[in-house]
């Protein structure tokens, strides 16, 4: 008897129809990132920790509570990438890219990313982030942008109704200090009734109490001065700008301030993209922002940045939620049944020098099948003709070729031109079923 040892706990395995689901959510988005021009970066799925403490800060919950970090055998202190933005802006100053190519540089990244947090719906300890990041453009003309990109990703996904984008600006490092001041003032006042974390929150880092998800805290958020009435001219002049072209593309939105994103390295515009769900109720599927220090932080120069990341699990969550049609996974294009080895010989040759011109051709490999056990087979593939080879057929030199859907036949010669035969078929049952 052998044993079973199941997954461990916040992660989870992607199977069949739903690993369909994922490839045309992920195509979907690496396709609308190379329509915008952005190029695919890998990193590592580790890096030194030191990377995310002094880009996320030490105080962060991602750094403080959720990393995953480890000595390796040498004793190096590793950590299992949180998110994707700090190991990219890492990849690309230690590539020399930032003067080697033109820029901006536009990148984009689909990673597994990994936090220890609370396993719950949508959100697990192994999840998968897509993001995109733009160095070397301080335009607002970049943010809006990369705000396009996310839209343009879920009016893909015929999401776009359904969602909200929402911007705000957390001004720059000027303009941060009379509002900080501000806040620290007014949570002060409301100390005995902030959380533990935000008791601390408020001598480390009190912008991080705005982003408290506990819900006292939350309601004491909702009162506080807005970061708004304290940004600064340059900042309040690309808030500005971005919200003009927004409207320029005619793409809605609210200024919420209370978008202030988890992360120290936010500076200036950022926003999220809230999907409501059939309940009513928002989730965050995307959220991004500028982060000019950052690489300048990591040893890259004054490089002014931006970027966005979605996490694909809630994508996904959201998509069921939203019920939309997506197509199932495709069958074969033409399965072959056999009734013996010889014939099945040929079976092999013929899908052979089908798949050389991109027809999905399949044929039964278990290989002790009846034909009709085979034809079952096939239809359960969601097969889109079948052809039963046999002794008849190859000394006829005639193959049937039967519609599952509509069973119309029709007879092809096995010759030179089957392959083009079959191909015009396919052609026209496509154009038959678009009727
Ligand atoms: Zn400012
Ligand atoms: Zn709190």
């Amino acid at each position: 008897m052998g044993f079973f040892i199941k997954a461990p706990r916040g992660t989870r395995d992607i199977l069949l129809h739903d690993s369909y689901m994922w490839d045309f959510v992920l195509k979907t988005m690496e396709d609308q990132a190379k329509l915008f021009g952005f190029t695919r970066v890998r990193t590592p799925v580790f890096e030194c920790e030191e990377l995310y403490v002094g880009s996320s800060g030490a105080g962060s919950d991602v750094v403080s509570k959720e990393m995953y970090t480890f000595l390796d055998k040498s004793g190096r202190r590793l950590a299992l990438r949180p998110e994707g933005t700090a190991g990219v802006a890492r990849a690309v100053i230690q590539d020399g890219a930032l003067s080697r190519y033109p820029l901006p540089l536009k990148v984009f990244y689909i990673m597994p990313c990994y936090r220890y947090e609370k396993p719950q719906n949508c959100r697990y300890r192994e999840f998968t982030q897509f993001g995109v990041e733009v160095f070397g453009s301080d335009s607002c003309m970049a943010d809006t942008e990369t705000m396009m990109l996310a839209f343009s990703i879920f009016r893909e996904l015929c999401l776009a109704e359904k969602t909200v984008l929402k911007i705000n600006s957390v001004g720059c490092s000027r303009c941060r200090e009379g509002y900080i001041s501000a806040i620290k003032g007014y949570f002060s006042k409301k100390f005995s009734y902030l959380c533990d974390d935000c008791t601390t929150r408020l001598r480390s880092n009190p912008m991080r109490i705005l982003d408290c998800k506990v819900d006292t805290c939350k309601g004491i958020v909702k009162g506080a001065p807005s970061i708004l009435d304290f940004i600064c001219e340059d900042c309040a002049d690309h808030f500005y700008g971005v919200k003009d072209c927004l409207n320029a593309v005619g793409i809605d939105y609210v200024v919420d301030p209370s978008v202030v994103r988890g992360l120290d390295y936010y500076t200036g515009v950022v926003f999220e993209l809230d999907y409501r769900s059939s309940s009513g109720t928002f989730v965050t599927i995307c959220g991004g922002g500028r982060y000019d220090t950052l690489l300048e932080k990591l040893g890259g120069g004054m490089t002014p940045a931006l970027g966005f990341g979605i996490g694909v699990d809630r994508l996904l969550v959201s998509l069921e939620d939203s019920e939309i049609d997506i197509k199932k996974a495709p069958g074969p294009d033409i399965f072959f049944a056999y009734t013996d080895r010889q014939c099945a010989a040929f079976c092999l040759s013929l899908v052979k020098e089908l798949r050389l011109r991109k027809i999905c051709a399949q044929l039964d490999v278990k290989g002790d099948r009846s034909v009709s056990a085979q034809i079952k087979y096939a239809a359960k593939k969601g097969a889109r003709f079948f052809s039963v080879v046999g002794g008849n057929e190859l000394s006829d030199g005639k193959l049937i070729l039967k519609n599952m859907k509509t069973s119309q036949s029709f007879t092809l010669d096995i010759g030179d031109d089957f392959c083009d035969n079959v191909l015009n078929l396919l052609k026209r049952s496509d154009s038959i079923a678009s009727l």
